[in-house]
């Protein structure tokens, strides 16, 4: 499948390697919007939060705790930091393999624009 994400799992496009475990891969964002910004995917290939279901929702609440295990292993846990999902071309989604951004390491602005 013509998927950059899954090419990064399989080690075909390098990346910058965060943690890994048997359902997610996480790895610094090549274009940093925060002085902390990882990505966390499920290494199934889900096309976007759209294709989720009862079947394969499991892995999100995992990224959610390997989220909070990043922020702690990076130092950003105690001032706080944001988990972000972009969905669809209103949500500003530019690669279609579901992914999270963890934000973090300064005052982040809301709302979005
Ligand atoms: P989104 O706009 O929510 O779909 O997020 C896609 C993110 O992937 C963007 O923040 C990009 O900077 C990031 N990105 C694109 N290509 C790469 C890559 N080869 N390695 C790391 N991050 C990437
Ligand atoms: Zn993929």
């Amino acid at each position: 499948m013509d998927c950059l994400f899954c090419k990064i799992i399989k080690g075909e496009i390098p990346s910058k390697k965060v943690y890994e475990d048997d359902m997610v891969y996480a790895f610094y964002d090549i274009s940093p919007a925060a002085p902390v910004h990882v990505l966390i995917i499920p290494k199934v290939h889900i096309p976007s939060a759209n294709a989720l279901s009862a079947e394969n929702a499991d892995v999100v609440s995992h990224i959610f705790v390997v989220a909070a295990k990043i922020a702690a292993d990076l130092g950003i846990a105690e001032k706080g930091y944001r988990i972000v999902n972009n969905c669809g071309e209103d949500g500003g989604q530019t690669v279609g393999h579901l992914h999270f951004h963890l934000l973090g390491g300064r005052s982040l602005q809301w709302p979005p624009g």
